[in-house]
């Protein structure tokens, strides 16, 4: 039986398309609200079990749980390309299946024993983190699988149960991959329910829910914050970005053009934290120009179960007439098309070419705006106040990146710039071993890391005289 199957409700169900060819993936059971109040309560019962496995027990599941992923990562790579639209190859599907893998070890390799705050021979005072209960996870469809893991790794290693509502827009793709993790787990300990924003609603106030985990954009952010706030829960919120990068007048053009045509369209441009808005100096606005284009010319788009494609379509209609409807302001608002902006929207598949656009004014809506898909803007400036004042002008601030091989330069403009990071010759090279997070309006809280995982717990605090309690081993 293939996973596909396994997850196929025996009749019924909404039936899923693939972006690229119309043709249909699957069918998919969508669940409502009642259906995830019994999941929160499984999840809730099974949960006291699961802390009391300690965390070396649950390290071991959890490691067995990354090879299931190892194991079967080629099917569960095949069945997102086809449900989201990214190639199986290039910075695509199954490089997302390696991210998976390689996130969850990270996740059990953190170590995580008490910290002592306090120890001057008067005063002990050490702090614990314990288990919340039962945290809902609420995931985008850009990156289902990857981010799926970024919520549920850290909640299940520090001894909660996980209630994950995919995106409507990929729900096989995160069913896929929980199936294969319930390969390994214990039952109830990690439960997907498909639904629509209504599930993702009730999921928001649900009074079962300790802590929510929420990826996608800042509207319905925003949205979860106000539904969480009468039930007091944790919440990490990691939203929409227009990521800024700044070139500086010493970098070499042909050098970067690779790492910065990566940096804004990989998954397509379809990334939280991808660059978003290209600023170039005077001195070289032309040749920066010239050598991205040679690149973005060389990078085949197409169906991603074909080997050749490295860009693929945008995942959903929707998407796709945000970023036609961008560029065509662009164009009306005096943007140099260097290469694609000329779409064939009755061609089959969300297909929108890759494109760059020149000569655009600060506030034209394809810099303004969270395009989040192929087409990047390139703006002049003249001086590097200015480019610092124009990526700092927006009210989100995911990441950004400087471009330059001068390292005093680098660290001196990273420290202007108001973003979660700051990439220094690379953008969007996220690594589990740093905490990520957003500035303004891209969120708060971080993942990944020790700070990632404590924001899955409770910190404890026992205090007392020197010697009152004995300190943990
Ligand atoms: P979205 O906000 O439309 O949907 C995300 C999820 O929220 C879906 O599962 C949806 O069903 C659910 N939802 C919708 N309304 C809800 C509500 N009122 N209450 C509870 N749940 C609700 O986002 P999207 O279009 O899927 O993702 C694209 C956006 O996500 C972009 O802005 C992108 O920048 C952002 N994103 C951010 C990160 C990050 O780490 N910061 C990562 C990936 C994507």
């Amino acid at each position: 039986m293939t996973i596909l199957d396994a997850i196929t409700p025996a009749t019924g169900g909404r039936t899923v398309l693939d972006p690229a060819t119309g043709e249909a993936v699957g069918r998919v059971a969508e669940l409502g609200v009642a259906e995830l109040d019994s999941a929160v309560a499984a999840a809730r019962a099974a949960q006291p079990a699961w802390a009391a496995r300690g965390d070396a027990g649950r390290v071991e599941v959890l490691g067995a749980a990354a090879d299931a992923i190892e194991a079967n990562a080629e099917e569960l790579a095949v069945l997102l390309s086809r449900e989201q639209g990214k190639p199986l190859n290039g910075p695509n599907a199954r490089f997302e299946l390696e991210a998976c893998a390689t996130w969850l070890r990270a996740t059990l390799a953190v170590p995580l024993e008490p910290e002592v705050a306090v120890d001057d021979g008067e005063t002990y005072a050490e702090i614990h983190h314990r288990p919340l209960g039962v945290v809902g996870a609420i995931g985008p469809w850009n990156w289902p699988m990857m981010i799926s893991i970024w919520q549920l790794a850290p909640a299940l290693r520090m001894g909660n149960t996980v209630v994950l509502k995919p995106s409507e827009f990929t729900p096989l793709s995160v069913l896929a991959l929980a199936h294969v993790l319930n390969t390994v787990l214990p039952a109830d300990v990690l439960i997907a329910v498909p639904g629509g924003r209504e599930v993702g609603e009730a999921l928001s106030t649900h009074p079962g829910i300790d802590k929510l985990m929420f990826t996608g954009s800042t509207v319905t952010g925003k949205a979860i914050i106000r539904a969480s706030a009468d039930s007091v829960k944790r919440v990490t919120v990691e939203l929409g970005g227009n990521d800024a990068g700044i070139v500086l007048d010493d970098a070499d053009p042909a050098a970067i053009a690779e790492g910065l045509f990566w940096g804004a369209f990989i998954n397509t441009g379809q990334t939280c934290a991808a660059l978003k808005r290209l600023y170039v100096p005077d001195a070289l606005y032309d040749a920066v120009c010239e050598e991205l284009t040679k690149v973005a010319g060389a990078m085949p788009m197409g169906v991603g179960l074909d080997e050749q494609n490295v860009l693929g379509p945008l995942q959903n209609r929707k998407q796709y007439d945000i970023v036609a409807g961008l560029v065509d302001e662009a164009k009306a608002g005096g943007g140099r098309v260097l290469i694609g902006g000329d779409p064939d929207p009755s061609a089959p598949g969300n297909f929108y070419p890759t494109t760059l656009v020149a000569d655009l004014p600060n506030d034209n809506p394809l810099v303004a705006r969270e395009q989040f898909g192929p087409a990047l803007p390139i703006i002049r400036y003249s001086s590097l106040d200015e480019a610092v004042a124009w990526a700092n002008g927006l009210d989100v601030g995911l990441g950004a990146s400087v471009w330059t091989p001068s390292p005093e330069r680098a660290r001196d403009v990273a420290l202007r710039l108001d973003a979660g990071t700051v990439w220094i010759n690379e953008h969007g090279a996220i690594d589990p071993r740093v905490p990520f997070g957003g500035a303004k309006q891209s969120g708060y809280g971080v993942e990944f890391a020790r700070a990632g995982l404590l924001e899955c717990a409770q910190p404890v605090a026992i205090k007392g005289a020197a010697g009152s309690f004995a300190p943990s081993a």
